[in-house]
């Protein structure tokens, strides 16, 4: 799909999911970092119901960095994977309290240097807690709809993100990403789309689609 017509597909998005936006629920770039750091596999709104008891018993880098594994991993026990993200908060806040301060860093490369932190997760850190636009964060509908929508021909989330980054303006890479969450939970969803009720469906080459609704 050439660079005009995939504007025109977010142009649509755009218009049809007006309120799309990053859904974990946060208040400072810590809570961002820890929800985050949670979310991978999981639902936004199953993160979203166990981060307020956790925010509230553990409030800086430090609290995390010296907390008791067991305790912080029963504070999360619903969310899946619960013992090794906990262990990972742990490691990353102790990195975070020592070298940085308490801060979370606002790097490409400091963040992926913290356990746990892989380039989706930094990028939605550095989009969404501190507006710095360096990269796509490639979640599970990313990758799926950009190659529907025949955007890459790349099934490795990083080259899928440089894929993106040169079929769209820098001024869309924020947005990209929750306009294909949207589509993605809405209609064009794994494992079978629904072609028949969707907007894209005149402009979608439908890549790799072999069942749809
Ligand atoms: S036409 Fe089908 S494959 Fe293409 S975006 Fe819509 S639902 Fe997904």
């Amino acid at each position: 799909m050439d660079s005009s017509k995939a504007l025109q597909v977010v142009k649509l998005l755009q218009k049809e999911y007006p309120k799309a936006k990053y859904y974990l629920n946060f208040s400072s770039p810590l809570e961002l970092l820890v929800a985050a750091m949670l979310s991978a596999q999981v639902r936004d709104d199953v993160v979203n119901a166990a981060t307020p008891a956790l925010f509230k018993k553990y409030r800086t880098a430090k609290d995390y960095a010296s907390a008791d594994l067991e305790g912080l991993t029963s504070c999360v026990s619903k969310i899946s994977f619960a013992g090794n993200k906990a262990r990972n908060i742990k490691a990353s806040c102790n990195i975070i309290a020592e070298r940085h301060n308490g801060k979370v860093p606002q790097t490409m490369e400091e963040l992926e240097e913290l356990p746990g932190i892989g380039r989706k997760t930094a990028n939605a850190i550095l989009i969404n807690a501190f507006d710095k636009v360096v990269g796509i964060p490639c979640d599970t509908h990313v990758i799926r709809l950009s190659w529907r929508l025949g955007w890459t021909k790349n099934k490795n989330p990083d080259k899928i993100e440089k894929d993106l980054m040169n079929l769209f303006p820098k001024s869309q890479w924020k947005k990209l990403p929750h306009l294909l969450k949207d589509h993605g939970r809405a209609v064009c969803r794994a494992p079978v789309p629904s072609c028949s009720k969707c907007i894209l469906n005149k402009l979608c080459p439908k890549q790799g689609v072999t069942k749809r609704l």
